[in-house]
């Protein structure tokens, strides 16, 4: 498999321990974490490809503690690795070695302003959290992703994180008006504006949003907030093939412009593997189908009724012989389980034995030639693979997944991943796309990135590398190779 973790970085005993007893003297010793068992959650991430070492984890309740924290590492020469909820899919947040930063305590909503349509929350609040606090302000934080209970603002931040509402309102850096960073020097910038428009030079926080933590430690940032919608409407539609779909794709957004918020793709292979493994999901089709769209209409006018909207378009796709079956929530609880089958996917695969994901895009328009070359392909290279390509469809983004053949030895399988990879990756370079829609490079992807990346880019991203980060303790060994 290409994710074997890495060696870790030898640092000299006495400078970590003389180091771990400066920040215990500044944020306390029971927030400097070095018991194996505390430590343990924290050093494997979720798909279990990466194990990483830490002389020890840290707690910083705020920004100043950070900056002292990052200011003595960079003295003593230690890197120093972030981490929010520990949800990352590419192993960026796993450390070799250096000191782990996590910023759970970080976790105060700063201030949210709902004339301006804002929200100042601190790295460590969870998704969320942020959630509650804007409904509560009867606004709307529309990034929607199903790791929101674990997965925090920082993390958000520093992976450009997308969701299921991307088609609407963007990514992260969408959401974001600015930002409060720790450089990896220990300086603090304050980049905290809440202006829609402000044209004063180069676009600074552009660069740490996505970093995954090799420019510095996000400690806090001015999101963007949204009226809440009034009415929603939340369809399933079963249909032959992804062609059908981005044909009904097309009709949704030519009648409902803006308010097609969610346009999301699953195959029969998906559906039935939700159904089979996950607790509380009920089938709400009768009939069995090639092809699944959930789709989502919301809007915050008075008076629009979306529900109505809907069943007209699935009218005239029926009519066109484009869409086989649909069904539109009748009530949020009905709306919640159609997207329940959705979100339920990712945690289902793993029931179905080792998978090999691929988090790839490509411009909307290609996604079912896409879908159909790749997994042509694919079959080709390993009769029986059973491929679930799924996801953010309207976005282009689709998690191209390869589940292994039943009966197939796991490890055997697992052993592809590279060869999968040229495949689906070639592919998805010869279309336009990227070989990373919206989880990061992290660990998993980066000795990939070369390949695909164009090289002046790369050179780009290595000088602002260098320049804010001479030293290179900030995440050093992710996204880019160190030198
Ligand atoms: C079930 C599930 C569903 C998911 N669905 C989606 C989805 O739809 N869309 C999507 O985009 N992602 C998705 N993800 C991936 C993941 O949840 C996101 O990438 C999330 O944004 C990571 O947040 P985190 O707090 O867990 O970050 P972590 O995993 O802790 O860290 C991720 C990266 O950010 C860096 N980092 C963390 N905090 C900071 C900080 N304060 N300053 C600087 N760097 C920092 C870390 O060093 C690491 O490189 C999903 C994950 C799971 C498990």
């Amino acid at each position: 498999m290409s994710s074997a973790s890495p060696k870790p970085l030898l640092l000299d005993a006495a400078r970590v321990a003389g180091l771990l007893e400066r920040i215990a003297a500044r944020i306390g010793a029971r927030h400097v974490v070095t018991d194996t068992a505390d430590l343990a959650p924290h050093l494997v991430e979720g798909r279990g490809l990466f194990r990483g070492t830490t002389p020890a984890m840290v707690e910083p309740s705020d920004t100043q503690e950070v900056a002292f924290i990052v200011a003595a590492c960079a003295e003593a020469g230690v890197p120093v690795v972030p981490q929010g909820g520990n949800t990352g899919l590419v192993g960026g947040q796993m450390p070799f070695g250096g000191l782990l930063v996590s910023l759970r305590r970080l976790n105060r909503i700063r201030d949210l302003d709902p004339v301006d349509l804002t929200v100042v929350a601190e790295a460590g609040c969870t998704l969320h959290q942020v959630h509650e606090a804007a409904t509560a302000a009867g606004c709307l934080f529309p990034l929607s992703i199903a790791s929101e209970g674990s997965c925090q603002i920082g993390g958000n931040l520093s992976t450009n994180a997308g969701g299921t509402a991307v088609l609407r309102y963007g990514n992260m850096r969408e959401l974001t008006f600015g930002l409060e960073v720790v450089l990896p020097d220990g300086r603090i910038w304050n980049g905290l504006s809440r202006l829609r428009k402000d044209n004063t030079g180069y676009a600074l926080k552009d660069l740490f949003i996505g970093a995954e933590g090799t420019l510095g430690i996000i400690t806090a940032a001015v999101l963007r907030l949204y009226p809440a919608p009034r009415s929603r409407a939340t369809a399933l539609i079963g249909l032959p093939d992804p062609h059908a779909a981005l044909a009904l794709f097309r009709r949704l957004r030519d009648v409902a412009g803006d308010a097609l918020s969610g346009f999301e793709i699953l195959p029969r292979f998906g559906m039935e593997t939700v159904l089979k493994h996950m607790p509380g999901t009920v089938r709400a089709l009768a009939g069995d189908h090639a092809w699944y769209v959930l789709a989502e209409l919301s809007s915050t006018r008075r008076g629009d009724d979306l529900s109505e909207l809907a069943v007209e378009v699935f009218a005239a796709a029926f009519e066109a012989g484009e869409i086989e079956d649909a069904v539109v929530a009748a009530s949020e609880a009905q709306a919640d389980g159609l997207w329940r089958l959705r979100e339920a996917l990712s945690d289902a695969q793993k029931f179905e034995g080792g998978s090999i994901k691929h988090d790839v895009s490509v411009p909307v328009s290609r996604v079912p030639d896409f879908i159909a070359e790749a997994a042509r392909r694919c079959e080709a290279h390993l009769p029986g693979v059973r491929v679930c390509a799924f996801g953010h469809m309207g976005d282009g983004n689709i998690h191209f997944n390869l589940s292994q053949p039943v009966g197939m030895d796991k490890a055997d399988y697992l052993a592809r991943w590279e060869a999968f990879n040229r495949i689906v990756h070639d592919l998805v370079a010869g279309l336009g796309g990227s070989i990373s829609a919206e989880h990061g490079i992290g660990l998993l992807k980066r000795d990939e990135l070369p390949l695909y990346k164009d090289p002046v880019a790369l050179q780009l991203m290595a000088a602002i590398k260098a320049a804010i980060d001479p030293a290179g303790i900030a995440n050093p060994g992710k996204v880019l190779k160190r030198d």
